[in-house]
């Protein structure tokens, strides 16, 4: 078995609007691939559901997260018989468990129309290979989704082209996704339809709303192949992907290049272990190379992009989808260790989004879009900094735009910058009773302004690092010692009122205080001091995952269902469905009780996750959730992006052997590593015994061997 073996692309497909068991699709793609492609069970944002009997066809997809909606998207589907053409009612039975799901091949069989279906993909293609059972009367229907497309039908080339518009937001008018379908097979007839599926016969070029189109072939007792490219540049520039990335190359040969690719990067971890963890953990690490997607291609040899900023096309390369609010957690000091040389030109596409659009992005999908709080590209790119990966990078650059953050007013509808950010700097805070999610605002200001200011130390801008680092304490004045939680305070200097340790939103977003009130990456020892010293923190620590757990929804309009989520886990106001909550246990280390985050990080990893549908205990989120089970799988932590160092856990597995760039090598070995001696006795690195509780960043990817004795009892040292 290798690594791709193990990957099942069904975990955490048995999601709905209501509970997310992941909200994860079956993706049929490349590492970080520009386009993406998932059999449809539904045009809905939810597009592939586990339980979903019946197929409506391929979706092309760019959609990094249900929450955020698609754009550039659009189905096929084989048919045989009369032409049907709404999803609804062109669905077809199909049996998931004998399909084949993978990221490098995906295979069913359409009951309904006795044909089989067969597809690979690429960075931005798709094959699919068709076997109709009628000589005659097969076809294939391609339907974009609402906004205006076009489609223009070369019957003698066996060729479709166009366009569509379909988008969710962050785009200029001039957007669109070109789409070109290479059919092997000779048409006898074609047309398009609609958005009310009224049909032309034989018309070859229509634009509209949602105008699709159908082929029918001559003959179709031969293999229909079906090559479809993508591009944000051009027409052309679609026939030309297809053309790089299939060459003249079989369909075998593609299928097997895709399956070498994502075998190699999954190699560079190797696990021994128990198989349903070794599958957990490889879906896991197929989930954190999805997320953020190429936003580029190649014309004669020369990368060049479409600017979803400006609307333009540059040369060079861009990345979008990404919710950095969830990302800098995990996925980036994740990528730091493991995926150094990717890395480094992810990054050189967001410092590409600066230049084209002044700004820095938050939530690009495909450009500026408003979601939640902070500015955590700051933690991304001040991780990839103290770390050596920006050593090449205009520092300067990077840093200028940075700072904006920090001082500049951003956009008005918060799609860039810091919504309040003149209230940050004139009271310290972002007040309640002005702007949404104010506490939360406050935190991750503080946070990320934490984060620039290593970079200002390393630049010797020593006034801008005073202010940012001083700034960065600005958390302490909205912590209220009379109730022990971060809370909202008035512009007038009074907590917002009244206080209700349960309310969900208000100056929180999608949490309460009980989440809340640990988003410090930066200052735990801060934090715990103010909340009267590491007794008094453990003593909350302990109440949060007794308390039941309780929520309102009046600032919303329903129960969202990150607060399903957490009512129905059994960890008390530990809400691990959702990112506030990924570093609250380890505050026990920090308060001194390691053996706690120990066995509390255990049963997440071994009771909320798994390999199958259910294998997610709330929204993945572009890998985040998948990196916080890759991390502590491992027995690290990062609990600070921005400073290079990882908390030493409890691995999972017994042998971990990390094969890096370079030829560096790292091992994590756990000694009679097992469900019960899940305790840390002693840590040796390099073979010496080894009393921090972090490993730095450097001492890690040097050739790290890393030792960790376990036992059944907790080792209660006094600290
Ligand atoms: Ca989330």
């Amino acid at each position: 078995m290798k690594p791709i073996d193990y990957v099942n692309t069904l975990q955490g497909t048995d999601s709905c609007y209501e509970y997310s068991y992941g909200n994860c699709l079956p993706l049929i793609a490349r590492p970080w691939g520009m386009t993406n492609w998932t059999p449809q069970t539904d045009e809905s944002n939810w597009i592939f559901t586990y339980n979903a009997k019946r197929l409506q066809g391929i979706r092309a997809t760019h959609q990094p997260s249900p929450w955020m909606g698609d754009y550039g998207n659009f189905t096929i589907m084989p048919q045989t018989g009369r032409l049907i053409i709404g999803a609804k009612s062109r669905e077809s039975a199909y049996k998931k468990e004998e399909s084949f799901f993978s990221p490098y091949y995906f295979k069913t069989f359409l009951i309904r129309y006795q044909t089989h279906l067969e597809m690979t993909s690429t960075d931005r293609c798709a094959w699919l290979q068709v076997k109709f059972p009628l000589k005659q009367n097969s076809r294939i229907i391609l339907q974009p989704f609402a906004g205006e497309s076009q489609i223009i039908i070369k019957p003698e080339q066996k060729l479709v082209t166009g366009f569509t518009r379909a988008n969710s937001g962050g785009i200029p008018n001039n957007f669109a996704c070109y789409f070109a379908v290479l059919i092997n097979q000779p048409v006898k007839n074609y047309g398009v339809f609609n958005n009310n599926h009224e049909t032309i016969n034989k018309c070859k070029n229509k634009a509209g709303n949602r105008i699709g189109a159908f082929i029918e072939f001559k003959d179709s007792s031969q293999v229909v192949d079906v090559k479809i490219g993508t591009s944000f540049v051009s027409i052309e520039q679609a026939l030309e992907n297809i053309k790089q990335e299939f060459s003249n190359k079989p369909f075998n040969a593609i299928k097997n290049e895709s399956k070498k690719v994502w075998n190699q990067l999954l190699s560079r971890i190797e696990i021994s272990g128990e198989e349903t963890q070794k599958q957990t953990f490889y879906s896991c690490l197929y989930r954190a190379l999805l997320f953020p997607h190429k936003f580029y291609e190649y014309r004669k040899g020369e990368k060049i992009h479409y600017s979803p900023y400006d609307g333009n096309i540059h040369k060079g390369i861009l990345y979008t989808n990404n919710g950095f609010w969830d990302t800098y957690r995990t996925v980036y000091p994740f990528y730091s260790i493991i995926f150094p040389d990717y890395l480094k030109e992810i990054l050189a596409g967001w410092v590409q989004v600066y230049r084209e659009s002044g700004w820095f992005p938050t939530w690009p999908s495909p450009g500026h879009r408003a979601c939640m709080t902070g500015t955590h590209i700051d933690a991304v790119m001040a991780d990839a900094y103290v770390k050596g990966i920006l050593d090449n990078f205009d520092i300067n650059e990077i840093y200028n735009g940075l700072l904006k953050h920090a001082i500049n007013k951003g956009c008005p509808h918060n799609t860039y910058g810091r919504i309040g950010i003149q209230y940050f700097n004139k009271s310290g805070y972002v007040p309640a009773d002005k702007i949404p999610y104010s506490a939360a605002q406050t935190q991750d200001y503080a946070y990320d302004n934490f984060c620039i200011a290593q970079i200002a130390k390393g630049l010797k801008k020593e006034k801008d690092y005073d202010f940012l680092i001083k700034s960065s304490l600005n958390y302490q004045k909205l912590f209220d010692a009379k109730t022990g939680f971060i809370r909202g305070k008035n512009s007038d200097g009074s907590w917002r009122k009244p206080f209700n340790e349960f309310e969900w939103g208000g100056p929180y977003i999608e949490g309460s205080a009980w989440q809340w009130s640990w988003a410090v990456p930066h200052d735990p020892m801060g934090l715990i001091k103010i909340m009267g010293g590491k007794k008094a923190c453990i003593n909350k620590l302990d109440k949060l995952l007794k308390t039941p757990p309780f929520f309102t929804a009046d600032n919303y309009n329903e129960e969202i269902h990150e607060m399903t989520e957490m009512a129905l886990a059994d960890f008390g106001q530990y809400a691990h469905s959702n990112q506030p909550s990924h570093n609250i246990l380890f505050f026990y280390a920090y308060a001194g009780q390691p053996w706690k985050t120990q066995y509390w990080t255990r049963r997440v990893l071994t009771e909320m996750y798994g390999p199958g549908p259910d294998g997610f205990p709330g929204d993945e989120d572009n890998g985040e959730m998948s990196c916080w089970y890759l991390f502590n799988a491992m027995g690290l932590f990062p609990f600070c992006p921005g400073h290079p160092s990882y908390i030493l856990n409890s691995p999972l597995f017994s042998k971990i052997i990390l094969h890096l760039p370079g030829g560096k090598v790292v091992k994590i070995i756990s000694k009679n590593n097992s469900p019960k001696n899940l305790y840390v006795k002693k840590v040796l690195l390099n073979k010496k015994e080894y009393s921090n509780t972090h490993i730095t960043h450097q001492e890690l990817v040097n050739n790290a061997e890393l030792t960790f004795e376990m036992t059944d009892t907790p080792i209660k040292k006094l600290s």
